[in-house]
């Protein structure tokens, strides 16, 4: 079959690599019809994620069909059409009958591992670093989905691809987000960065009824879309974003905000690796991380922070006085997908809403290292890339 394939920094290619197969009793075997790049593909894209190895298969967002089940599955059928959520759960371990699904305890089988390198484990997650598994992942013809038989999320006919392949990662992480704010109505949410995740987010906060929603980033295009979907919005290039949140929220701050870009900032700030940074620090400790440090900062005292944000491991410096002295709740996770795709299944269902309204770029897994290189230029309006075998 072919698949987009990891090689290195900015290095990915189509390449032909051997089908998957049947493992595990509870495993399935999917076609893939439509998958998406993630910001998160764009952490391995830059390199700045340990644990990866040359010819690794890419992508952690992706739908299609059933084509196999094994043994021990009864709940998939052949010819199902299933959104696949991009944390793997095993739906049977105390983290998993919690609700905690990216932390499930069984998923990562390179467990030790991870232990030894980050001094913690996630769930295994498709396409991603040896740390959380090394499963292959969905940028694919075909994919494994090993436990088929608890995370997969069938689909109802009368929906297409579009509309609900977001279920897997984007949509319930800025949902997540969102939730985890706890948000009143007469709360004004922040969110930094207004790209796929930042969008979800916007969205869901003004579905889950804040006051008054602001959108920060610097490229015009989402700036424009985050306005679409009813937020304010701050180009970061342009004007104080400290300053004008005060301004907005009459001096007091915004009372919830949300960290929806990560690594990304110090993308932004033009270093080449996190590493330096971390070398850097010393000498411009105080902007590091520049996103959360600003949050922070900024926070209505007895606020809170959600990050769904990816960060690498125990490089930043967080001003945790600030965070302690202001009250300020700190929520963050890799996103447990599966205690939100009912409701957000629904939500889609209802007309509520149509989550296709992200995708900008439509492509072929073919057309894949070139549009890893638009999604990571943030070029031609790129917000998100959904491509097809
Ligand atoms: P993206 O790279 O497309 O978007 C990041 C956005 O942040 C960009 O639009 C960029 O211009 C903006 N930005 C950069 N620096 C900024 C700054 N200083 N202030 C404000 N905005 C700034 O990525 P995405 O797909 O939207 O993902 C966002 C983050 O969410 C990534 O870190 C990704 O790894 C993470 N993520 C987490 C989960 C989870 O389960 N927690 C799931 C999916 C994605
Ligand atoms: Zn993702
Ligand atoms: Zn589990």
């Amino acid at each position: 079959m072919r698949a987009l394939c990891w090689h290195g920094k900015n290095d990915i290619r189509y390449d032909t690599v051997p089908d998957p197969g049947i493992e595990h009793g509870r495993d399935a075997i999917i076609r893939m019809s439509c998958c998406a790049i993630c910001g998160s593909d764009l952490h391995l894209f830059d390199g700045f994620m340990p644990g990866m190895q040359s010819g690794d298969i890419m992508g952690h967002e992706f739908m299609g069909e059933v084509v196999e089940v094994g043994p021990d599955n009864h709940k998939l059928k052949v010819g199902d059409r299933v959104v696949v959520p991009f944390t793997i759960t095993c739906g049977e371990c105390d983290q998993c009958r919690r609700g905690n699904y990216s932390v499930c305890e069984r998923s990562n089988r390179n467990k030790a591992l991870a232990d030894q390198v980050f001094g913690h484990t996630t769930a295994g997650l498709y396409g991603y670093t040896h740390l959380t598994g090394g499963y292959p992942g969905g940028q694919a013809e075909y994919v494994r989905v090993p436990y088929a038989d608890t995370g997969p999320v069938r689909i109802p006919d009368g929906l297409d691809d579009e509309q609900v392949l977001f279920l897997g990662d984007i949509f319930p992480t800025g949902w997540q987000a969102a939730v985890q704010c706890d948000i009143e109505p007469t709360d004004t949410v922040a969110i930094w960065g207004a790209g796929p995740v930042g969008q979800m987010a916007i969205r869901s906060a003004v579905l889950l009824g804040a006051k008054q929603v602001i959108a920060i980033d610097h490229l015009p295009d989402r700036l424009s879309m985050a306005r679409a979907g009813g937020a304010i919005t701050i180009d970061f290039e342009e004007e104080s974003v400290v300053d004008r949140l005060n301004e907005l929220t009459q001096g007091k701050g915004p009372e919830k905000c949300i960290d929806a870009v990560g690594l990304e900032a110090h993308v932004t700030r033009s270093v080449d690796s996190i590493y330096d940074r971390a070398k850097q620090a010393v000498m411009a400790e105080s902007d590091r991380p520049h996103v959360l440090r600003e949050m922070i900062y900024v926070c209505r005292p007895a606020g809170t922070i959600s990050v769904p944000g990816v960060y690498g491991g125990l490089v930043d410096k967080i001003p945790f006085g600030a965070l302690m002295n202001k009250g300020l709740t700190l929520r963050t996770g890799q996103t447990h997908v599966n205690r939100w795709t009912d409701d957000l299944l629904r939500r889609i269902e209802d007309g509520q809403i149509d989550p296709s309204f992200v995708i900008t770029h439509r492509a072929t897994l073919q057309d894949g290292p070139q549009m890893y290189r638009t999604f990571r230029a943030k070029e031609d309006g790129c917000v998100k890339v959904v491509m097809r075998p």
